[in-house]
């Protein structure tokens, strides 16, 4: 059974034809005579995985292919804490943004409650955000798309006493170390083909596909020539402490303990323009202080890793459609990167703006490249 588009919840009593099936994306119909047009995603973090999911599930006409660099459990999105929430873009309107943060939401809530929930490493997580100056705007975009969030109360509060107000809410956390080898499964039962490739420039792919969808990250400062792209390093700990159940932000989201399935995450650090790479011992004990004066529980971890990221910043995601002029032909490109710090949150929601302007592109086409 498909689902209609845009995506629906499922219900209880909805038949299971696959392991996927909760949370297919439909065929698109009508654009049958596109047998055989060829469209290749480059990148295979949440992004790139999420893209060619719904480009395979909704177009099985087409061949669709992945290629990228790095795969699991080697892309940024791996070391995300993979939590749900986000802060607004400036210049994206806020009616896009909820519904990429919607249809993202209700994508992997799907999934955390069905079977599905620990091999693909989506699970719900309750507990606060914390400010210690109270926001200017005390409900985010989003208020009305988690569960159950609402203001803390003063005795909530008391055990922050640095900070002077807060949020309580359910979202989802999403462990990309799971769900990005779960994805790369549903793409190859969708019919789609993965190749490990680094991709030199746009121009390499303009004879062997009629399509390009970009979602390449921060390897789109190279590949689309994009200055805006810039890293914004991240590090974070993965600790045992089994006995953490909630999770705490500081508003400021330098400051962050997330239960996970196997570990808690704790961070971390936001470096705009950083490029390094290795685990910096000082911030590390920053983070573990920073943690502790939070939670003083933390001090007695275990630490199991750390890790380092390099976050796709940019002012806005983009996420547009351009015809390219690459070796001569005019090649259709879909971007779909820059999520900066909310890469997984909105990556469904992106994905399928992304599918939209694909079909766009099939529209387009000229009479030659459909048969
Ligand atoms: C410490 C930290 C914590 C975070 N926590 C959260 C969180 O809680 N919630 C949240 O929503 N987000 C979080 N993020 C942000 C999130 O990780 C990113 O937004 C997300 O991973 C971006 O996904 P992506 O697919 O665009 O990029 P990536 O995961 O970086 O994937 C890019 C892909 O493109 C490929 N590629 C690039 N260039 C080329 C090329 N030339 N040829 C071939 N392949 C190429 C790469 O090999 C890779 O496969 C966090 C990030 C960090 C660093």
């Amino acid at each position: 059974m498909w689902l209609t588009f845009p995506l629906q919840r499922s219900t209880a009593n909805r038949p299971s034809v696959t392991r996927f099936s909760t949370c297919r994306v439909a065929p698109v119909r009508g654009l049958s005579s596109m047998k055989g047009v060829r469209v290749v995603v480059v990148g295979a973090g949440v992004v790139g995985f999420s893209t060619a999911v719904c480009i395979a599930e909704a177009l099985p006409f087409c061949s669709v292919s992945l290629l990228a660099e790095k795969f699991s459990p080697d892309t940024t999105s791996d070391g995300a804490a993979g939590i749900l929430f986000a802060a607004e873009f400036p210049d994206i309107p806020l009616e896009r943004q909820r519904r990429w943060f919607k249809n993202s939401f209700d994508h992997l809530l799907d999934i955390a409650q069905s079977r599905n929930s620990p091999e693909a490493g989506v699970m719900l997580s309750s507990g606060w955000q914390i400010f210690k100056d109270v926001p200017a705007d005390k409900k985010p975009f989003w208020s009305e798309l988690v569960i159950g969030f609402r203001s803390m109360t003063d005795a909530e509060l008391k055990r922050f006493p640095d900070h002077k107000f807060g949020q309580a809410f359910t979202t989802i956390k999403c462990e990309c170390s799971s769900y990005l080898p779960w994805l790369h499964q549903r793409f190859i039962k969708a019919g789609g083909q993965v190749e490990q490739r680094k991709v030199n420039s746009l121009q390499e792919l303009s004879n062997a596909y009629d399509v390009i969808v970009n979602c390449s990250g921060l390897g789109s400062k190279q590949l689309a020539g994009d200055d805006e792209v810039h890293p914004v390093r991240g590090q974070v700990l993965k600790v045992e402490a089994p006995w953490l159940k909630h999770f705490i932000r500081d508003g400021d989201g330098k400051t962050y303990i997330y239960p996970g399935i196997h570990s808690v995450t704790i961070g971390g650090t936001r470096q705009e323009g950083d490029w390094r790479l290795h685990v910096d011992e000082g911030e590390a004990k920053s983070i573990v202080e920073r943690c502790g004066a939070l939670e003083p529980s933390v001090s007695r971890a275990r630490v199991l890793s750390e890790w380092v990221g390099l976050r796709p910043g940019r002012r806005n995601p983009r996420v547009e459609r351009e015809v390219a002029q690459l070796r001569g032909r005019r090649v259709p490109v879909v971007h779909n990167y820059g999520h900066g710090g909310w890469g997984v949150t909105l990556a469904w929601g992106t994905a399928l703006d992304a599918l939209g302007l694909v079909r766009m592109c099939l529209h387009k086409m000229p009479q030659r490249a459909k048969l």
